[in-house]
């Protein structure tokens, strides 16, 4: 079986004022078609860093991503948004939903640069709604008059409208209390069951015991389960500024 994300010997260095800043280092992950994996770690280690990576919203220094068995940095900007549009669906912490804008508007919003009638976009957006249980009378509401859970399913929606293979959740019930986090992460495992391959970053350490498997980042390093003792023997990080340098290319 060939995973659905195969990224190999990831570095992402960003430049900044200060410096370069050395985010992740030789990061080596897959993930199976229909496997839900947990991405966890503290705050600053880089998960959302990698999780953009993984969604194709910003690319690595250097190493390669295979994406679905495309190499994503051999791919023209059109395919790369065709590729995005068509195979992820993006789940952020904080929604990134237009509020002014009506539920289903905004869940039909990444169909709308498509040649999609408006009929099938509709269509298509409820079939959306009603997979992450959204009462039908808030279809018409603004978003900005839902509760945090209601927005965070209708976020869900939006990243399901294009009937994408793999859904990637950065902290999606970060912003929520329990019982609504408990309800966003129910329809995360309603869509695994319906063969969704799915990663999911989260803090909470009952949340990540509930995937198939758990990697863990820190300081921009990932360890998976059977190594987070450090028991496997890395390869050698790259740290000085000529190895930067030569990482940089
Ligand atoms: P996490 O999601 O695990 O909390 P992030 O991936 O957001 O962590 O950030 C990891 C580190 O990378 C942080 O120190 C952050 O300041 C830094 N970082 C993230 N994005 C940028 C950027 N565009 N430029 C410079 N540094 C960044
Ligand atoms: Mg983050």
């Amino acid at each position: 079986m060939r995973p659905v994300i195969d990224m190999r010997g990831i570095h992402r260095i960003f430049e900044t004022e200060a410096g370069f800043a050395h985010v992740l280092h030789d990061i080596d992950f897959t993930v199976d078609p229909g496997e839900f994996v947990a991405i966890t770690g503290p705050s600053g280690s880089g998960k959302s860093t990698l999780m953009n990576i993984l969604g194709c919203l910003d690319t690595p220094t250097s190493g390669t991503y295979l994406l679905t068995g495309l190499d994503v940095a051999e791919l023209t900007d059109d395919e790369l948004a065709e590729v995005r549009a068509t195979q992820i669906g993006f789940v952020f912490q904080n929604f990134n939903l237009l509020p002014r804008m009506t539920v289903l508007e905004n869940v039909m919003l990444p169909l709308a640069y498509t040649d999609c009638p408006r009929a099938e976009r509709e269509r298509r957006a409820v079939r959306a709604l009603y997979s992450v249980a959204l009462a039908v009378d808030h279809y018409d509401h603004r978003v900005n008059e839902l509760s945090g859970g209601q927005m965070q399913r209708v976020a869900i929606a939006r990243a399901l409208v294009n009937d994408p293979a793999i859904i990637l959740a950065d902290e999606p019930t970060g912003n929520l209390d329990s019982h609504t986090g408990a309800m966003v992460l129910e329809t995360l495992h309603a869509l695994r069951r319906a063969g969704k391959t799915i990663v999911l970053i989260t803090h909470d350490p009952g949340v990540a015991a509930q995937a198939d498997r758990t990697v863990t980042i820190r300081d921009g390093r990932l360890y998976h389960e059977d190594e987070r003792h450090g028991t496997k023997t890395r390869r050698r990080d790259v740290t000085s500024p000529a190895e930067i340098t030569q990482v940089l290319g």
